[in-house]
């Protein structure tokens, strides 16, 4: 039978979610009428998700289990979900049930009327602290100021996509990607459908500050040269400040104004610049790291057990 929709759930450690996902996905698909399959992508856990994952798949041949050989991150997983994917339409969703399997319905429904791409908005998040709701609203709207492709805000990877757009995603293969930036950069219809982010059903955060932190890293670097630039916009206006001074300290100096003699001002610029400078220079490291890890064109991952192919 032809599948119309391929859920896909990227799974690190998340052993007490499992079933109830898989049961949730399972109630909602079912009552769908149309055939789906759930893609679940074990991104190197070490708490035996794994072998719960292959318990689900042999019980259900809809459940197509995709197994890394190591954790190689969120999005990487993602990224994998997609290319196994088999389905019309492609779901993200998290393992941990914060992202309720209910609402697929309510994108299914979008994507009907013929929008490629559904992307759920958070118009409330329960039970997280005031931190990461901070931290979480902070990195979307500097995110959407400072890169180019205007990436909704409040959304994660929660989302559908119609087939077309997966199978052009499926060219991208940048190394540090940010999914929910390539989905906005490729265009098509896109659509954005309200829903209220629950609790984590059981489990910890598998997202700490780190890693939020080199996420949104990953995001700017991806869609923005904005760091890059900045050090340009610094050397004009220190070097325009200094363009300025020249007259003023001659004409005090001309004066016989003792105030030009310290040393305190000249050691608080050189500071100053070297600081700005060794920034500057931290920039560009990032990016030629990057350029680096491209060039080595290794794979995005490595699967140690891939679904079987019927
Ligand atoms: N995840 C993953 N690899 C990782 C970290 C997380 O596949 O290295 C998965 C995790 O199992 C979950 C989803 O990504 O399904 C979102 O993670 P989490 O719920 O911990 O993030 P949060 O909702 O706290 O931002
Ligand atoms: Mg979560």
């Amino acid at each position: 039978m032809k599948i119309v929709y391929s859920v896909v759930a990227p799974i690190y450690n998340e052993l007490e979610n499992l079933p109830e996902l898989y049961r949730r996905v399972k109630a909602v698909m079912d009552s769908n009428g149309e055939a789906w399959e759930l893609v679940l992508v074990d991104d190197g856990s070490t708490d035996g998700s794994t072998e719960k994952i292959r318990e689900l798949a042999q019980n259900d041949s809809r459940v197509r289990p995709v197994i890394f050989a190591r954790n190689f991150g969120h999005q990487i997983a993602i990224t994998a979900g997609w290319d196994y994917a088999r389905g019309d339409a492609i779901v993200i969703i998290d393992a941990d049930l914060q992202d309720p399997p209910e609402v697929i319905l309510d994108l299914a429904k979008k994507w009907k009327e013929g929008y490629e791409v559904v992307y759920a908005v958070r118009a409330e998040r329960e039970g997280e602290s005031w931190f990461k709701k901070f931290t979480a609203s902070m990195f979307y709207r500097i995110i959407y100021r400072i890169t180019d492709v205007k990436i909704p805000v409040d959304t994660g990877d929660f989302r559908l996509m119609d087939r077309k757009v997966v199978d052009v995603l499926k060219q991208m293969r940048e190394r540090h990607r940010f999914p929910r930036g390539m989905s906005a950069w490729v265009g098509f219809r896109q659509v954005g459908v309200e829903y209220k982010r629950a609790v984590r059903f059981a489990g910890e955060t598998k997202y700490p500050l780190n890693k939020m932190l080199l996420l949104a890293l990953n995001a700017i670097t991806s869609f923005s040269y904005f760091p890059l630039q900045v050090a340009t916009y610094f050397g004009f206006v220190s070097a325009g400040l200094a363009i300025l001074a020249i007259p003023v300290v001659i004409y005090l100096r001309m004066e016989g104004s003792p105030q030009f003699t310290g040393q305190a001002t000249t050691l608080i610029a050189v500071l100053f610049l070297g600081g700005v400078q060794l920034i500057s220079l931290g920039i560009l490291g990032e990016y030629i790291g990057r350029l680096y890890d491209e060039a080595k064109g290794r794979p995005l991952y490595i699967v140690r057990e891939a679904p079987k192919e019927e």
